[in-house]
């Protein structure tokens, strides 16, 4: 029901960026390989997403807005064995319940659906044309929690937000293109051929992509693979350093200060590198152990990891370490 959407909506949707995420995963789940984002006033005003993926049979509009009616597993350590980002069923009906929700969809047979909710309640439901693919709009975000929406800090931060989370997913795909618009100012462009480097390149420029070292190394267990910067190249925050299992991204104190050990007395106090690091598991080895949202990770043999990916990175700067 609506009330214990909105409920969920406090625990699935935080902030716009999180708005955002959910959104695009949805997009990368459908096998898109365009994904367009449109915000405006950091997404409080408006956040567009339109894809060219699968779409959603017309049967199961209305189901896609009802929470867990789509859930993909049971247990939430099941997380990094399947294949799709989205598996709570969830997002839909807590975004929707706290917004003014329009979204077309097709699969690209027979005609398409339109559908219109605000404040969890579905006001339009009819078919419409519409090419293959998802086009969704989400409108006055918070509205109806005046709470949660005191609680936003300024347009910069919750786009700083945004662009982090857009970032970070098409590092993750770099075979989708993605376009990411804010108040009619392009952000983020990439072209979806596949290539990391070129998608490190479009978020950090050309001249500090040329300075990243490509990384590599296996053991029994793990198998790393990424991008470090030439330690002359730090930036004054750690969220430059981003973390992979699997492709999808984590958050893993232990393992962000592996590669910061790996720079070992390189870095200047207080300068973190830009990294880039995608392990490959069992993931049998990962335990979601914190909400499940926020993608903090415990990992059984830590210590193995953590000493394979410092003395990785030590390797690559080997010589200018004194
Ligand atoms: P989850 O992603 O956890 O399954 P969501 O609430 O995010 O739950 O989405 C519900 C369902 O709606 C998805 O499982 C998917 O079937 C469908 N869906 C949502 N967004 C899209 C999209 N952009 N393209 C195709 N299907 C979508
Ligand atoms: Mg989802």
């Amino acid at each position: 029901d609506v009330l214990s959407n909105k409920i969920a909506a406090g625990e699935v949707v935080e902030r716009p960026a999180s708005v955002v995420k959910e959104l695009v995963e949805n997009a990368v789940d459908a096998g898109s390989t365009v994904i367009e984002i449109e915000v405006e006033e950091a997404g409080l005003a408006k956040i567009r997403i339109i894809d060219n993926g699968n779409g959603i049979e017309e049967d199961d509009v209305l189901l896609a807005f009802q929470r867990h009616a789509t859930s993909k597993i049971k247990d939430e350590t099941d997380l990094f064995r399947i294949r799709t980002l989205g598996f709570r069923g969830e997002a839909l009906p807590s975004i929707a319940s706290v917004s003014k929700l329009e979204m077309k969809t097709s699969t690209g047979e027979g005609p398409g659906s339109l559908v219109v909710i605000e404040g969890g309640k579905v006001v339009t439901f009819e078919k419409t044309t519409s090419r293959r693919g998802t086009d969704i709009t989400v409108t006055d975000l918070f509205y109806n929690t005046p709470a949660r929406l005191k609680y936003m800090k300024t347009i910069h931060t919750e786009l700083g937000n945004i662009t982090d989370v857009v970032n970070r997913l098409a590092l993750a795909h770099p075979d989708v293109a993605f376009r990411l618009i804010h108040n009619e100012r392009k952000l983020l462009q990439t072209s979806g051929n596949g290539d990391v480097r070129q998608v490190l390149a479009a978020i950090y420029g050309m001249s500090i992509a040329k300075q990243l070292v490509p990384i590599f190394a296996e053991s029994l267990d793990f198998k790393i693979s990424g991008y470090a910067s030439m330690p002359e190249v730090t930036r004054a925050s750690r969220n430059y350093i981003s973390t992979m299992i699997n492709g999808r991204f984590i958050k893993n104190y232990p393992l962000v200060k592996a590669i910061q050990d790996g720079y070992h007395t390189l870095l200047p106090i207080g300068r973190y590198p830009i990294v880039l690091l995608n392990i490959e598991m069992d993931p049998l080895l990962v335990d979601v152990n914190v909400h499940p949202a926020k993608m903090e990770v415990r990992i059984s043999k830590e210590a193995d990891l953590n000493q394979l990916v410092s003395e990785t990175i030590k390797n690559v700067f080997k010589s200018k370490i004194l």
